[in-house]
């Protein structure tokens, strides 16, 4: 279990950020603000992939009225990204937006700072605080050299001070770098600094594979340390992804219930009755498709497959020329090979349908033997793949100096 740091909890329209609120997912459109139509389909689709709050930009005076259309039609509340302009900020708040991100960096002046605070806090609107390495104040830089750690918590104190210091404290902080140490270390310091809840993300990660790891390597690496309140991948990809990943990694580490299929797959060895990345392949693309938020192992071998994978709620294991269908790790049925997944598919809408407990009660009660012979088989054909006895034996030999 994640013993989650107790931040300050705020509320971007009606999700709620920080406290006990459940860690949220965020994603920003890619299309031009003012073309409507197109950025509500991206707001809607991203809302399907699992984003609870989307980032617009509100970058000129037609991105400010297109807003104005945008959130009284989006499924998801609406924050506005703001660069430079501050006056953009407050026609943003004019539109109806659910939440603001300025950025210290580039707006600079307090009194501008505290003129959208106060506007903010008329409509009861939390203002987040988004530092990025990429675009640090000038002065600090001057001061750290580069946009280290401290560089970037110093820009978000100061930035709180002044919200503070105009009586707001509707905030959320992000401190955002592209290099996952430096991001990591950012947000630890942060954390001690401020009860405000933050924002997570690895700026700029770029394209998956790799931008995806980064993320994964940032925002999981804190999530487990409980520090976090909200995330955001920023992938260099249709924004759909961000909010998958998001989605699927908050899923992953128990921190949201899951929602779709969870594949456990063996990575298939010598022992293999099948070509397991040839059978997973093709159940995974039937399994998704039946969008069942269930958990299924797909094993090479009936010899460690059932065992190895007894938590999944259902699987199958590759047993000389037939599928082993299990659940909870107890085989259910035998059926043929090349009948495997087509049986995986429809024992897993059963079990969706009829739980675990109806469908281990209808097991076909030879299953379990016919699965054991043929384990007792391979083993005899193929060895013990842990050479146990031979190396007890090493073992005693060693012991008594032979
Ligand atoms: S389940 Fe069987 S085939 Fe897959 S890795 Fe384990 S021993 Fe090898």
């Amino acid at each position: 279990m994640i013993e989650r740091k107790r931040t300050k909890q705020i509320r971007v329209g009606d999700v709620a950020v920080g406290g006990d609120a459940p860690v949220s997912v965020q994603s920003m459109t890619t299309t031009k603000t003012a073309d409507v139509d197109a950025t509500l389909a991206q707001v809607y689709a991203l809302r399907g992939a699992g984003a609870d709050i989307v980032r617009i930009t509100c970058n000129d005076i037609d991105a400010a009225q297109g807003l104005a259309e945008i959130v009284p039609r989006s499924p998801v509340p609406i924050v506005a990204d703001i660069h430079f302009q501050y006056r953009l900020a407050l026609a943003a708040l004019e539109a109806g937006v659910d939440g603001l991100r300025l950025n210290p960096g580039n707006i600079r002046k307090a009194a501008h700072i505290k003129a959208v605070a106060s506007a903010a806090s008329d409509r009861k609107v939390p203002i987040r605080i988004g530092v990025n390495a990429g675009s640090l104040d000038k002065d600090l830089l001057d001061k750290y050299g580069s946009a280290q750690p401290q560089a970037l918590v110093e820009s978000a104190l100061a930035e709180v001070h002044l919200l503070e210091g105009a009586g707001f404290t509707d905030i959320k902080i992000s401190v955002k770098h592209s290099h996952v140490p430096a991001m990591v270390e950012s947000y630890r310091l942060l954390s001690e600094s401020v009860d405000y809840p933050l924002h997570l993300g690895v700026t700029e990660a770029g394209p998956p594979p790799a931008g995806v790891m980064k993320s994964v390597a940032g925002i999981a690496t804190l999530l487990l340390e409980g520090i976090g309140d909200t995330i955001r991948f920023s992938l260099t990809a249709n924004p759909i992804e961000e909010a998958e990943a998001g989605r699927r990694l908050l899923e992953q580490l128990g921190l949201r219930e899951r929602s779709s299929l969870d594949l456990v797959a063996c990575p298939s060895c010598g022992r293999a009755e099948v070509d397991v990345v040839a059978v997973v392949t093709e159940a995974q693309q039937a399994l998704e498709a039946e969008k069942l938020p269930i958990q299924v192992a797909i094993m090479g071998c009936v010899v460690n497959g059932p065992g190895e994978a007894r938590e999944a709620d259902i699987g199958i294991a590759a047993g000389k020329g037939k599928g082993h269908l299990f659940i909870k790790g107890q085989v259910v049925r035998v059926v043929p090979e090349d009948e495997m997944v087509e049986a995986l598919v429809e024992e897993a809408r059963k079990l969706a349908d009829e739980g675990v407990e109806a469908r281990l009660a209808a097991a076909d009660a030879s299953a379990q033997e016919l699965a054991s012979t043929t384990a007792t088989e391979l083993l005899a054909a193929q060895g013990d793949a842990n050479r146990a006895a031979e190396r007890k034996a090493r073992v005693a030999e060693v012991a008594e100096g032979n």
